[in-house]
């Protein structure tokens, strides 16, 4: 037996390993100071109760001899599929066909198993920072990657790039700078996707947070986007499902490779659990919209009085608008760690390195507003008195 030699080629995943060991070694010599985590990358507000009946209900029905089922579609129930084209796009003017959408256990799987569709030898472009996912998964099929760069200098808007690409990865709002491509800017992804035959694989986990008119909710909105690109979705930071674990991704026809992803579900894929598909269904009742909506509304005005305190204060912020994500440029041209340093020692509070995003992260933090809400309201304190 060869192991797979690209593993060899991963980057140490030390980021959220080292703030944890960091953060534990601060605690231990200072074990009366309070530390305030403002990195927290995961929802923290409760579940709405009807989508936890949802799954009460599902769980009573699979121990009942009439209701009992087994085995679902591996492509997903299609009442959850029909919901999304008729709930999640048709709204937006966007046409799908329910056998375009493929319900999953969470865009993280898909995000990592769209890689085996293309081959070996095509390019790999990547918005950097971003979500390691993308890149981690082309380093394991063995791609070569190029990285956009997302700066304050360009606006966090990636530069085509000057030669032929064959796969893009774009995320819109991102994660972690909280910025977002508006519909001109996704427009010319778009275009020069159809004109180089490339695909783009568009991550929209954080969609339900955009505020902006001119932020597009799907690339779909886009024309000629059918062509060229695979949507991924998520119900994890929109309806707190990182636990429950559901989400779906949209691969249309017209990109010649929805049959390829539906042989490929099939395969290796026994399709997403019962209980977690009720879940989601839940999600589209009045109940559970108002739910959702009150959960994000907590999460945007946490992250709006984050980015103004710490715009007050003096940082220089971005994002934050159209996402629970809050990007701060670290001050005295410091890079990523010694700014987490000295906020770690000099107020206790925790936020994120950037430059464990990536390359063009560093000399950045990225500030949560999934953090609680009294939280981050002591942690502006706490950064005024620096
Ligand atoms: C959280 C996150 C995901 C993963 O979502 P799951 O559906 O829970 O796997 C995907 N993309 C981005 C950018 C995320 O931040």
């Amino acid at each position: 037996m060869l192991k797979n030699p690209n593993y060899t080629n991963l980057k140490e995943q030390y980021l959220f390993k080292e703030i944890t060991d960091r953060t534990a070694a601060y605690q231990a010599a200072h074990p009366d100071q309070t530390i305030l985590r403002l990195g927290v990358g995961d929802v923290t507000r409760p579940l709405p109760p009807v989508i936890v009946q949802a799954m009460q209900q599902a769980a009573a029905e699979l121990g009942q001899p009439d209701t009992f089922r087994g085995y679902g579609p591996e492509e997903g129930y299609e009442w959850l599929r029909r919901t999304v084209v008729e709930q999640d796009y048709a709204p937006l003017g966007v046409r799908l066909e329910a056998d375009e959408v493929f319900i999953g256990d969470g865009a993280g799987s898909d995000l990592g198993n769209l890689s085996e569709l293309f081959a070996q030898d095509n390019s790999v472009a990547i918005i950097d920072p971003t979500y390691p996912a993308y890149a981690d998964t082309s380093v394991m099929a063995g791609r070569e990657i190029m990285f956009l760069p997302c700066l304050a200098e360009n606006g966090f808007v990636p530069e085509l790039p000057k030669q032929k690409t064959d796969i893009i990865y774009l995320c819109n709002p991102n994660n972690p700078t909280g910025t977002v491509l508006t519909r001109s800017q996704l427009k010319l992804w778009v275009d020069y996707a159809r004109a180089n035959h490339s695909i783009i694989i568009y991550d929209a986990a954080y969609e339900s947070f955009i505020t902006q008119p001119d932020v597009p909710h799907s690339i779909y909105e886009i024309d000629g986007a059918q062509e060229v690109a695979i949507e991924v979705k998520s119900y994890s930071k929109s309806a707190g499902f990182t636990a429950v674990r559901c989400g779906y991704t949209v691969v249309p026809k017209a990109t010649g490779l929805q049959a390829m992803w539906l042989r490929r579900q099939c395969t290796k894929y026994n399709g997403t659990s019962y209980i977690a598909q009720r879940a989601a269904m839940a999600t589209y009742t009045p109940e559970g919209r108002e739910g959702i909506r009150a959960n994000l509304e907590v999460y945007r005005t946490t992250a709006h009085s984050l980015k103004s305190g710490l715009q007050d204060i003096g940082y220089e912020v971005y994002g934050g608008i159209d996402s629970p994500y809050i990007w701060c440029r670290a001050p005295h041209g410091w890079d990523s760690w010694t700014f987490f340093d000295h906020l770690l020692q000099q107020c206790q509070v925790i936020c994120t390195p950037g430059v464990g995003f990536g390359a063009s992260g560093e000399g950045y933090v990225r500030f949560s507003a999934f953090s609680k809400p009294d939280v981050c309201a002591e942690a502006l304190q706490r950064l005024k008195q620096l």
